[in-house]
């Protein structure tokens, strides 16, 4: 067992409810079969995305090359050997799990991409709206991937939902796939803080959309071993050779003006201040620590999008002028509130209800709630309880113990914040600065929440600071 396996298989232990050795055999014993039709607009995208995340775990791969270009097969071989040259990918179908890329019914689990986001389905018709995009391609990639997992970790049913259907769009939040228009060409001064799990597939994501400008990378550290199995980008050369992740997100936004920095955003604010680095007017996020969410809010762009992942949950927060901040989603916890206080604060539920995680939410446990909590919790009904802490505790991000997730949740996280950021570029107002959802449960069970601002929010009190900081920082950032 390789090093990166091995901690892909603790992370996905954890979510499927078996031992870690136990799993480890499940999936090394695992076939999967991806074919794709490649006239599908965006169908290649997605496949490409999928392989090479599946790549990242211990499962025997096959790709069908059944219409397939010649060279697009060779390249995605290359791509996964690069990732993992001890399991190749194999040409030509196998027994054991498969997926179709493609509304025909190759597979018994058919996915594509379609706008935005991304259509599934175990049975049925299935037909693509439009033209789908890096964004709708990345979404199809995890979706489909999640549904893989569970069915090769054999994921306990009770910590799941094998979908049977779903369509979700994460610009709209919503089964509508068609409403979101098209975004045109559309230059920015972007900030992308954190090149982990998440923000490696949040560049990815970016690389492939009609975007343009500046973007400002920072992270302070180096690809190594253990992140072969679990980010969207980078290969065993890259940890091997130590590379910088801010240049590896570098090579993946080749549309843009990149500006690397290899170090903690506490040490870029001097820098911006001082007019050595650019000063990103809207950051997306991808961190592990509250202290470096706060470090983050003190770039008081006009839009910062946190997008986060933990075990097998994922969310955004977002904060924009006038509303919560970071300080307000992610306070210090000078309380020490347990988590078990925090479910119950936000469920409404009993401690006794919450007490053994085993048990399924029943309908009765709905009974004495007031109409907007039992809203919450419909969809959990015949989960286990244990569940509900991922899926609505909301804080997700919001502790520093570090909870890596398999690729396709953080490749979630990172859909939701992209699709975030596209729909203010379309304008789209009204939508909810906090979304959540466990990824073995689906977008379908998400969580959408206007948090206020704290009454004594930082952003508030220190108004008048903050307000003479951006305004040196847009000074300095105006055209010389
Ligand atoms: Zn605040």
């Amino acid at each position: 067992m390789t090093l990166e396996h091995s901690r892909a298989a603790r992370l996905a232990a954890r979510a499927s409810g078996r031992n870690e050795s136990e799993l480890e055999r499940r999936l090394s014993d695992t076939s999967v079969t991806v074919s794709v039709d490649p006239n599908l607009p965006g169908g290649l995208d997605a496949a490409r995305i999928l392989v090479e995340t599946l790549r990242r775990q211990p499962l025997q791969l096959h790709l069908d090359e059944a219409g397939l270009p010649e060279q697009w097969v060779a390249e995605t071989g290359m791509a996964c050997a690069a990732i993992d040259d001890s399991r190749p990918l194999v040409v030509g179908r196998a027994n054991g799990l498969a997926v179709h890329i493609g509304v025909e019914e190759r597979a018994s689990l058919r996915v594509i991409p379609d706008g935005y986001g991304a259509r599934l389905r175990r049975t049925g018709g299935l037909r693509q709206s439009r033209a789908a995009n890096g964004l709708g391609a990345m979404f199809t990639a995890a979706l489909a991937a999640a549904e893989l997992f569970k069915d090769a970790a054999e994921v306990l049913p009770t910590r799941q939902v094998r979908q049977q259907r779903l369509d979700f769009c994460p610009v709209t939040l919503s089964g509508d796939l068609e409403s979101a228009p098209e975004l045109a060409s559309t230059t920015l001064e972007v900030g992308l803080v954190g090149v982990g799990a998440v923000g490696t597939a949040t560049a990815r994501i970016l690389g492939t959309l009609p975007l343009t400008g500046r973007v400002l990378l920072i992270d302070p550290e180096q690809y190594a071993l253990e992140n072969l199995g679990t980010y969207s980008l980078g290969t065993r050369i890259d940890a091997e050779t130590g590379r910088s992740k801010v240049a590896l997100a570098t090579d993946a936004l080749e549309n843009f003006n990149a500006v690397p920095f290899a170090g903690r955003v506490e040490d870029a604010l001097g820098l911006i201040d001082s007019g050595q680095l650019p000063w990103p007017r809207v950051v997306l996020s991808g961190l592990d620590s509250v202290a470096a969410r706060h470090a983050t809010q003190s770039l008081w762009p006009d839009e910062l999008i946190d997008a986060a992942s933990g075990d097998t949950a994922l969310g955004i927060h977002e904060a924009r002028d006038g509303g919560a901040c970071m300080m307000c989603f992610f306070p210090l916890r000078a309380d020490g509130a347990s988590a078990l206080t925090r479910l119950v604060d936000a469920t409404h539920l009993t401690p006794a209800q919450l007490a053994d995680g085993d048990r399924l939410l029943a309908e009765e446990d709905l009974d004495d709630l007031d109409e907007e909590h039992r809203e919450l919790l419909r969809p959990h009904i015949g989960i286990a309880v244990c569940g509900l802490a991922k899926a609505i505790d909301l804080t997700v991000g919001g502790d520093d113990r570090y909870l890596p997730s398999v690729p396709f949740v953080s490749q979630q996280a990172a859909s939701l914040g992209v699709g975030r950021l596209v729909a203010r570029l379309l304008g789209v107002e009204a939508l909810p600065n906090l979304v959540q959802y466990d990824a073995l449960l689906g977008p379908q069970t998400l969580t959408a929440l206007n948090v206020p601002p704290v009454a004594a929010c930082h952003s508030v009190t220190n108004r008048e600071v903050i307000d003479a900081v951006r305004q040196t920082r847009r000074r300095l950032a105006a055209p010389a």
